[in-house]
């Protein structure tokens, strides 16, 4: 059957010794384990062109909050295995970044469609001392009603570890393109509630594979729900307004996602479950939310959510570092902790 590659078996110990021999490379920093943030989109362009411009706005976003808090990101647009190309081309890539990047603690995936709406929350990692894979989901939809959205793989955490690299290994066999494709598709849509015919898909294949192998896996994974690390766009877009009224960023909840997800749909491609309208205007107001907590630092914010003009919010002063002690993310977080 499919491989991602040739077999590594003591990844844990040769990379403990790496991490020994170079310790100009260490994978915590200040106390903090170092995290790569990884995303990506088709290698050509999007169908339709506006598509390209979310995908600008959306890798700005990602920038922006990695910038805010220290974090490394990966952008690619290659297919590293020509079989697993779609969805599926995030195995190889996040198997291929933690064995050229044994400094990295965690490997973050992130969908091109997902944004990040709350600037100044951070993953509460220290959470997830003892697991190896964080993803947002709900055990009873899993375990009970065995959903086909129980979890999602638009953004997940890998502990770059010997277990992660034998969790994609036993991930990845529904992935080659074609036939092993389609048919794995049949086994996934008969076994999962809610699961339309279509071909299999990362998310089904990794939900299946925890139900079928749940005593060898599910020890080591955390369903994260106390906050938004993926966050479903349809319920939220609308609710922003209210957001800023009432609460404030940090939160990451309901009350301000951390991420907002636009599943379903597909600006850069051709087919998707909503009107391509809708779905532009949503994460028009999305990037905007977001923007406006960067923009504050610099005195500025948005004329509105759907706006790409912007305004000034306060005035220009003589003593320019008052605003900074008020206005800079990076201090909000060590308020908030
Ligand atoms: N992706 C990629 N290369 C591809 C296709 C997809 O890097 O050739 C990434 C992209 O970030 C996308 C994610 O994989 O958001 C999931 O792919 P899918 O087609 O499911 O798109 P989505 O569900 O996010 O619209
Ligand atoms: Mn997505």
């Amino acid at each position: 059957t499919y491989t991602l590659g040739p077999k590594v078996s003591n990844w844990d110990r040769d990379r403990k010794v790496w991490l020994n021999n170079n310790p100009e490379f260490p994978n915590f920093v200040n106390g903090k384990a170092r995290i790569l943030l990884v995303t990506g989109s088709p290698p050509n362009p999007c169908d339709n062109p506006i598509g390209d411009h979310y995908l600008l706005k959306s890798v700005k976003n990602k920038i922006d909050y990695c910038r805010l808090h220290g974090i490394e990101i990966v952008y690619n647009m290659a297919h590293l295995d020509k079989e697993l190309a779609g969805y599926w081309a995030k195995l190889p890539l996040i198997r291929r970044l933690m064995l050229s990047h044994p400094e990295v603690e965690w490997i973050w995936w992130m969908d091109s469609d997902a944004l990040f709406t709350d600037m100044v929350f951070e993953i509460p990692l220290s959470k997830y001392d003892g697991y190896n894979l964080v993803v947002h989901g709900y055990p009873d939809l899993m375990f009970n009603q065995k959903s086909w959205i129980a979890l999602n793989t638009g953004s997940f955490l890998f502990r770059n570890c010997q277990w992660s690299l034998d969790l994609l290994d036993a991930w990845a066999p529904m992935g080659p393109k074609g036939a092993v494709r389609e048919e794995a598709g049949k086994i996934l849509t008969a076994n999962l509630k809610g699961r339309p015919a279509f071909e299999a898909d990362d998310q089904s294949a990794l939900i299946y594979l925890l139900l079928s192998q749940k005593d060898q896996w599910m020890d080591k994974v955390f369903l994260e729900n106390q906050y938004y690390l993926h966050g479903y766009w349809a319920g939220l877009v609308d609710r922003y307004e209210e957001m800023v009224e009432k609460y404030h960023p940090g939160l990451g909840d309901e009350r301000w996602p951390f991420v907002t997800h636009f599943v379903g749909c597909k600006p850069c491609g051709s087919y998707g479950d909503y009107p391509v309208e809708r779905c532009l205007s949503s994460m028009e107001r999305a990037f905007n939310f977001a923007d406006n907590q960067v923009l504050k630092l610099y005195g500025f914010g948005h004329r509105g959510l759907l706006s790409p003009k912007i305004k000034r919010i306060r005035n220009e002063t003589v003593t320019p570092l008052q605003f900074v002690d008020k206005f800079d993310i990076r201090r909000s977080v060590h308020e908030n902790s």
